[in-house]
């Protein structure tokens, strides 16, 4: 009800300048749809504007390192959760504002330029002034950064956008400038720039969380390169995105895809619940300065480029496996929340016990460990009771954990044992082979 509310005081707000006549400038929240977020009149960021084939590059300002680099401005994508700074470009705290310039291959008759930004607080809204060129003349770099209110600098204000008034969404923020109301152009650009201010100014944190720059020229553009949806078995499609991590393209077509394709419909097949259906779409996208593994939000898988270039040889098709795990589990979240050691068990259950070859699988020190060291720990004493209890009692705690009605007693009912008990079961058969 809120963000209907705040819908309902969207402004629409025009100005008029020297150079195109009365763009539009409309703003609006995202609502949360039945893929993921959806804006109710704007076009969701694209992968096929004219955006693709630019080069975009901070020219005044610094990036925050914690966020992702200028990259995924052009990848087609909002982030893929409320707060996820590693989807999202933003500016240090240190500084006040930034310019982003945007140089597309070719001069193109311009009919929108669309901005997205995604985080749930104050660095949600967008507060940026757009300029352009008059010239669409190559230009020399130090002449394109020079302050663009020096008025010999070339660039003309295009319009300025300020979205605070809209308050904020945890599922986006969209900007449309627009020239008049139809189809009418906002002129032939080859260089625009955009002037970033801070939300608040005496916010330190409060840069805004850029997800996307769309540029629309009523053509359609190849995705970016890196880009390449997967179609498999039984109807099921996977998105991949090596957009900002090219060198991971080559492995991801002969490695990850056939293993994606041949394991994707065999986990969906192990963990199936009455009236459930696993996600027919997924994406699986590389980032480039990423710290960690992988993580799975919904049906986005998001990989650390630099851990996977750096584990090709060993663990990296492995570690996509677990995800896949995570997006067939679609685990409810809230009150009956499954315990991680639980979620994550079963995830290197199915990775280690039954994707990975018998000489990679993991050895528990069982002078240290416990049932719920999570992960592999886990992985084993549940391949430990697949062998010894049905490998179908790995399909019922997937399905009660799924249903939000896992609880300790789960154990007493499958297996008429506690899980202590059948821990202690374990260690001891393990030892006596040993
Ligand atoms: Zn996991």
């Amino acid at each position: 009800m809120l963000v209907r509310s705040l819908l309902a005081a969207a402004i629409v707000g025009a100005l008029t300048t020297s150079s195109v006549a009365k763009p539009v400038v409309e703003m609006e929240l995202a609502v949360m749809g039945g893929q993921g977020p959806e804006f109710p009149k704007l076009p969701a960021a694209a992968d096929d504007d004219a955006g693709n084939a630019a080069t975009i590059t901070l020219i005044d300002g610094r990036r925050d390192p914690n966020g992702a680099g200028v990259g995924v401005l052009n990848d087609g994508e909002l982030a893929s959760a409320a707060d996820a700074p590693q989807s999202n470009f933003f500016l240090s705290p240190e500084v006040d504002g930034g310019r982003l310039l945007i140089t597309l291959d070719e001069p193109r008759d311009v009919k929108s330029v669309r901005t997205y930004s995604r985080h749930p607080g104050g660095r949600g809204p967008q507060r940026y002034a757009l300029y352009v060129r008059d010239s669409v003349d190559e230009a020399a770099q130090d002449e394109l950064a020079t302050d663009p209110a020096d008025e010999n600098s070339g660039w003309k204000l295009l319009t300025e956008v300020d979205t605070r008034k809209l308050g904020t969404s945890p599922n986006g923020t969209a900007v449309a400038i627009k020239a008049g109301d139809g189809d009418d152009s906002l002129g032939r650009h080859r260089y625009l720039l955009m002037a970033i201010e801070k939300v608040e100014p005496d916010d330190m944190f409060g840069q805004t969380f850029y997800s996307e720059i769309d540029i629309d020229d009523g053509q359609q553009h190849d995705p970016p390169p890196g880009r390449s949806t997967l179609e498999i078995e039984g109807g099921y499609a996977i998105e991949f995105d090596t957009t900002q991590t090219p060198q991971l393209t080559p492995w991801v077509d002969k490695v990850l895809k056939p293993i994606c394709a041949e394991w994707y419909p065999k986990i969906v097949a192990m963990f199936p619940s009455e009236g459930y259906e696993a996600p027919r779409r997924f994406t699986i996208t590389f980032r480039a300065g990423m710290r960690g593994v992988a993580y799975t939000a919904g049906t986005s898988v998001v990989c650390a480029g630099p851990w996977f270039e750096g584990n090709l040889e060993g663990e990296a098709a492995g570690a996509v496996v677990h995800e896949l795990v995570h997006v067939v589990q679609q685990f409810r979240r809230g009150r009956a929340r499954t315990p991680s050691w639980v979620v994550e068990g079963l995830a290197d259950y199915l990775r280690w016990f039954c994707y990975e070859p018998q000489e990679k699988r993991p050895r528990v020190n069982f002078d240290r460990a416990n049932f719920d060291d999570s992960y592999r720990t886990t992985g084993a004493f549940f391949d430990y009771l697949a062998r010894t209890h049905g490998a179908e009692i790995m399909t019922k705690l997937n399905d009660r954990a799924r249903r939000g009605e896992y609880t300790e007693q789960t154990w007493e009912d499958l297996t008429g044992k506690s899980v202590e008990d059948l821990w202690l079961e374990y260690v001891q058969s393990e030892r006596q082979q040993n």
